[in-house]
């Protein structure tokens, strides 16, 4: 038996059903996670497109974190899952250096090395992983790649699958059916890789979006609100209702950038999710406030780090 998934890229809607199941099934902590969705975009507007990509160990077959750990706290079971004891492991990282996908982290809380097991605690039982039990699409499937005649086998047969970074040789056992090319563009580090362009009008390039050098300027804070109360010092007729000189949408700034998670990279601009600025109240007097010359998005994803 050699057991491996097939996540159907087509299919993947970026949901993070199951980065959250696999964080509830091994109260993984914040910061850290052995399944996550890379998003990756390419092309501009009006051609522009958003590719999910389900990342998780590859349980390799030429595992180079198991040939790298001095302490053999890491070892390949019967069916081909490769585990971490974390008795055995003294946090030495050798395994993390040695992953060429980044897949293995430090937990922590516990302060040993982690990583997906194929939930062989599941499977064991007769269960399918967290992930491919949580994934509403159903574009993921785990079983036995020997068998031919199991659903993975049949699909991957009928199917043009690819793997990530197949050049390191590791024979990963985590297959994708990705016909439109998403893993070339995924990055190695983080969760947001950087916005890819690879139709440039002379043949493929890859070009990256940086963001802006200085970030606009919020707006500037509301005056407080004049005393109303019985025995103020208001001049007798004064009701100028409270809060009447603050900017419009001044309690949620447009164009304030959401905190990026470490690795990862805001969306551009151009084109993006992000919210026009917010109409000031009705019968509001107040002049709105100006819109930021730079509007960047907030981060999709989750912003965790690896
Ligand atoms: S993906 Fe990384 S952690 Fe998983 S088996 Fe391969 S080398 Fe080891
Ligand atoms: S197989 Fe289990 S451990 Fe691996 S990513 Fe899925 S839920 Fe997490
Ligand atoms: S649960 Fe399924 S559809 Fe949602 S992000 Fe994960 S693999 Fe994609």
């Amino acid at each position: 038996m050699r057991l491996g998934m097939l996540i159907d890229l087509r299919t993947c809607i970026g949901c993070h059903a199951c980065s959250v199941a696999c964080k509830s099934e091994f109260d993984v902590p914040l910061g850290v996670f052995r399944d996550t969705v890379k998003y990756v975009e390419e092309g501009k507007y009006p051609k522009a497109k958003r590719h999910f990509i389900p990342v998780l160990c590859n349980h390799c077959e030429d595992a180079p974190c198991l040939e790298a750990c001095p302490t053999s706290a890491i070892e390949r079971l019967e069916d081909g899952q490769v585990i971490i004891n974390k008795g055995d492991c003294n946090t030495n990282k050798f395994c993390m250096a040695a992953c060429p996908y980044g897949a293995i982290y430090i937990d922590p809380e516990e302060e040993v090395a982690q990583k997906c097991t194929f939930c062989e605690h599941r499977t064991a039982q007769g269960l399918e992983p967290a992930c491919v039990d949580a994934c509403p699409t159903k574009c993921r499937i785990f079983g036995d790649l020997d068998d031919p005649t199991s659903v993975i086998a049949t699909k991957a047969a009928a199917n043009r699958t690819r793997v990530w970074k197949a050049e390191a040789g590791t024979k990963p056992k985590v297959l994708y059916i990705d016909p439109q090319g998403a893993l070339q563009l995924i990055g190695h580090e983080g969760v947001q890789v950087p916005t890819a362009t690879r139709y440039e009008a002379n043949g493929p390039s890859v070009s990256t979006w940086s963001p802006p050098t200085s970030p606009p300027s919020p707006p500037a804070a509301p005056p407080a609100a004049p005393a109303s109360a019985a025995g103020s010092n208001a001049p007798a007729g004064s009701n100028a209702p409270a809060g009447s000189n603050a900017p419009a949408g001044s309690n949620a700034p447009a164009g304030s950038a959401a905190p990026a998670g470490s690795g990862s990279q805001a969306l551009p601009p151009a084109g993006s999710a992000s919210k026009p600025p917010a109409a000031p109240p009705a019968g509001s007097a107040s002049p709105a406030a100006p819109a930021p010359a730079v509007t960047p998005a907030s981060p999709a994803g989750s912003g965790g780090s690896k």
